[in-house]
């Protein structure tokens, strides 16, 4: 006999094991979601057979009309969730109920912590899926037969969460997967019609495929069809209560709470398309998941097309949720047809300039939304002005940054907040990037700007690198590193007698400097005397138009070889220890004191050390 025909036991795949783990054991609130899971995958199912059905209407079998029906016995203790919709085969049914095919499973299993109501929440944003039904059963069986197929080639899929499922062959009449739920013994409470119609109607309202239940009347078994199933996106604004707006985000994202905001649109004229777009509160565990599904839900003329598709918002957005219903684009349409559609562009633009907008109002309005938003995706809208030139502006207003005039981590400060401070003569937006704020907020480079009153960006994230690379103005405004090149506060520095001194400085330390930069030979590309400093001996800087020592390290941290720029040292000429080397005269002590005015300075500013023991022992030598 061939294996098809037999019943057969597998293995679950060692992720669905951890996930059905949890499920069975962390999932105390909101065990309601099952049914919402296993709704969407109908609907799925729907979607897919209509979608389908376009180039192959003899996949309907004379059963067009698509339906979701929940049933349940309150004896027998078991809860039926049947569809007509596409069906899986026998493979089909082993790998999408064997294994979990989303990028990041490892992951999400990895962020799981001992904080079971964390853990729910990560567990919504996961999207829990066909295996949230074992939040409630302790055994669940698959009936299913793909559309298209012979009733003979139905499949029998059956599972105690317990490691292993069984799949064998069953005559299944009518196309489509039908769910049965044996309920444990103390979730009873859902074998009941007023909470089984309060949970669909709370969480399943507006998927677009009826869930009908039977209504017993007076004898008679009719069926009522429980949800409203229209498109959300396609009735009128006004019509539509903020909870209903909530509810079919949860339904979209597979979210567990509130979106931050949405932005619903009807777009007509020569192109007509629908979009609603969500922001979500919490950004998802796998943001940074370079395979992570992303994108928008397609459908064309109400018909859906396609889950997480890209093409319609730029990767810097790649947060957003939501639906987009096009009526111009052919149904047929593919992945590949829209990566070179010249609609699919300017949708992509409209939609674009939408989630700005809607975050410059927030920005506006509503700051302390805005600051949630900010700390949950601020480091992605950063990767903005990079990806979208036309754009740039409109990005750098939303951005947010942490500064000297507040000193706290957390960023808060814009573009424009610091133009409305800069000082009279002031010409640039100055800048200093570090690997932490600390780092950033002590930087020696920053002494002379704290003295003088002018701001400095703090720039804390891996990111900023990139940001600056692209950023390089705003609103006519260099935007200028407080490490990188030679200080020139001259357009804040009227006083011509400090001018002077400094002038005078570089002459009284001419020598010394010559001598420290014979004695650093290599390991500095010039020594020079700086007026940037106040409480520090000294700093490093790098040359105007080298690469920043932060993305340095970051290339180097990724594996790239660079062209590492060899710093320059700069000496404070007020400082104790600078003014006794002037007068020390033994090369020897003159040759451990530049190494560990270079050494401290490359440490200050985050930097390693090639020789940290050399450094360290020239330093117990002077303790001694
Ligand atoms: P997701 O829906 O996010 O893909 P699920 O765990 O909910 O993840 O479902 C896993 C897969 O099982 C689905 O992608 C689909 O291929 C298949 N599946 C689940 N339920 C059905 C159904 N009712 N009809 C057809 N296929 C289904
Ligand atoms: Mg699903």
């Amino acid at each position: 006999m061939p294996q098809s025909t037999e019943k057969q036991t597998l293995g679950f795949q060692t992720e669905v094991k951890q996930v059905l783990n949890l499920m069975i054991h962390s999932l105390y609130s909101n065990k309601e979601i099952f049914l919402r899971e296993l709704i969407s995958n109908a609907a799925d199912a729907a979607d897919k057979l209509r979608f389908e059905a376009i180039a192959h209407p003899e996949l309907y079998e004379n059963n067009a009309e698509l339906a979701v029906h929940v049933d349940f016995d309150a004896a027998a203790r078991i809860i039926t969730i049947s569809d007509n919709g596409i069906g899986m085969t026998r493979d089909e049914v082993i790998s999408n109920l064997g294994t979990i095919a989303k990028s990041g499973t490892k992951e999400f299993l990895a962020a799981l912590s001992q904080d079971q109501s964390h853990n729910a929440n990560l567990i919504g944003q996961f999207g829990v899926g066909f295996y949230s039904s074992f939040i409630v059963a302790d055994k669940v069986t698959v009936l299913t037969r793909k559309a298209g197929l012979s009733p003979e080639e139905g499949v029998r899929w059956e599972s105690k969460g317990d490691g292993e499922f069984t799949v064998e062959p069953v005559i299944k009449p009518i196309r489509g997967t039908e769910i049965i739920l044996h309920l444990k013994e103390e979730e009873a409470e859902f074998l009941d019609e007023w909470r089984l119609k309060t949970i669909i109607r709370k969480y399943s309202d507006h998927v677009p495929l009826p869930v009908i239940m039977k209504k017993k009347e007076k004898e008679k078994e009719e069926d009522e069809v429980v949800n409203k199933a229209t498109a959300l996106w396609n009735l009128p604004k006004n019509e539509i209560k903020d909870s209903e707006y909530n509810e079919f985000y949860k339904y979209v994202a597979h979210d567990f709470d509130d979106p931050l905001a949405w932005a619903h649109n009807k777009v007509e004229g020569k192109q007509e398309y629908t979009s609603l777009l969500y922001i979500p509160s919490r950004a998802p565990f796998d943001l940074y998941h370079r395979e992570r599904h992303q994108g928008l839900k397609l459908y064309v003329k109400r018909v859906f097309i396609m889950d997480d598709v890209e093409q319609f918002l730029p990767f810097y957005l790649r947060f957003v949720k939501g639906v987009l219903d096009a009526n111009d684009l052919p149904l047929n349409v593919s992945r590949e047809i829209l990566q070179q559609n010249k609609q699919v562009e300017s949708i992509r633009a409209g939609l674009t300039k939408r989630v700005l907008t809607l975050l410059e109002k927030m920005a506006q309005d509503e700051k302390e939304k805005y600051t949630k938003f900010w700390s949950q995706f601020g480091n992605v809208l950063k990767e903005g002005p990079a990806e979208d030139q036309s754009n740039k502006e409109l990005i750098a207003k939303l951005l947010r940054f942490s500064s000297t005039h507040t000193d706290q981590s957390t960023q808060t400060v814009s573009l424009d907040d610091y133009i409305s401070r800069m000082q009279a003569q002031q010409k640039h937006i100055y800048y200093v990037t570090a690997e932490s704020f600390a780092a950033a907020k002590n930087s020696p480079q920053l002494e002379i700007f704290r003295k003088k009153g002018i701001e400095v960006l703090l720039m804390h994230d891996r990111v900023d690198e990139w940001l600056t690379v692209h950023l390089t103005e705003y609103q006519g405004k260099q935007l200028h590193s407080v490490s990188k090149g030679k200080l020139d506060l001259d357009e804040v520095e009227e006083n011509k007698e400090v001018k002077q001194e400094q002038e005078k400085a570089e002459k009284e330390y001419k020598d010394l400097v010559t001598r420290i930069k014979e004695t650093l030979g290599d390991r500095v590309t010039d020594v020079r005397i700086t007026h940037r400093l106040t409480t520090s001996p000294a700093c490093i800087v790098i040359e105007e138009n080298e690469m920043g020592l932060q993305m340095q390290r970051i290339l180097q941290a990724a594996g790239q070889t660079i062209n590492q720029a060899k710093p320059i040292l700069e000496l404070n000429p007020q400082h104790p220890l600078v003014v006794k080397l002037n007068e020390e005269h033994d090369p020897v002590k003159l040759n451990e004191w530049s190494h560990i005015l270079l050494g401290q300075s490359i440490l200050a500013e985050g930097g390693h050390l090639d020789d940290p023991a050399q450094f360290v022992q020239l330093l117990n030598k002077l303790l001694m």
